[in-house]
């Protein structure tokens, strides 16, 4: 792993990646992936002498399946608290009313809920923009919406690193926004950048990607706001 602070493992899921933020003896996860995903989970905590008592706090990017599918599962595993943006439960829940060409988002969810016996999930703990949880030296949530209304990134001003979740994927050389077909309110994603454009951090993760370097990611995002919000 390039670039990225040692104690941080993201681990390859189905779609996107799950995040383990180390901490001493104990450890908080940024999504929970949603396929299959348990077993390399729990191998990856016992080699850092953990087991599933050490995840302390489970912090959602948003409430896509690809995301939050393995939620309860883990919850009843680990005992671990749930932070997310309250407008994610809605689709924790199963029950976001897609519109128009986003129908198809719901209806692959909706067939993704039934192959992978899909158990839903609570956010208890609820978070909102700017708010600074206590994890891994402080992680500022930086709400982020677009992909969906409650989307938020987590921020670690120690590290200087954005984890973005769904705000852009990148592959190989391929960069760029999450499909329309895909986000249920695509007009704010310019609001978001600009957000991330202030932040300015140098490093930058998002859930989608191959070969992980946090800096090369950061280049890709400003090349994704100059292409799609600055070309006018
Ligand atoms: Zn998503
Ligand atoms: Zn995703």
């Amino acid at each position: 792993m390039k670039n990225l602070p040692d104690n941080l493992y993201s681990l390859p899921a189905f779609l996107g990646h799950i995040n383990i933020l180390v901490e001493g003896d104990e450890c908080v996860l940024i999504d929970t992936g949603m396929l299959g995903e348990l077993g390399r989970l729990k191998r990856q905590l016992s080699k850092l002498g953990m087991d599933w008592a050490s995840v302390k706090a489970i912090l959602l990017t948003h409430g896509h399946l690809d995301h939050a599918g393995n939620l309860a599962k883990l919850v009843r595993l680990t005992g671990a608290a749930v932070y997310g943006h309250t407008e994610e439960q809605i689709h924790l829940d199963g029950e976001f009313p897609y519109r128009g060409y986003n129908r198809v988002c719901g209806w692959l969810e909706g067939l993704g809920r039934f192959v992978t016996r899909y158990e839903g999930g609570f956010i208890d703990q609820p978070v909102e923009d700017g708010q600074v949880l206590p994890f891994w030296g402080g992680l500022e949530v930086i709400h982020l919406p677009g992909h969906t209304r409650g989307h938020c990134g987590f921020y670690s001003r120690k590290h200087d690193l954005l984890f973005a979740g769904d705000l852009f994927l990148s592959y190989f050389c391929f960069h760029y926004l999450p499909p329309f077909i895909f986000s249920n309110c695509p007009e704010r994603f310019e609001e978001s950048y600009e957000k991330v454009i202030k932040l300015n951090p140098s490093q930058i993760l998002p859930s989608h990607h191959i070969f992980t370097d946090g800096h090369k990611f950061r280049r890709s995002f400003d090349k994704i706001w100059q292409r799609n919000f600055r070309s006018q």
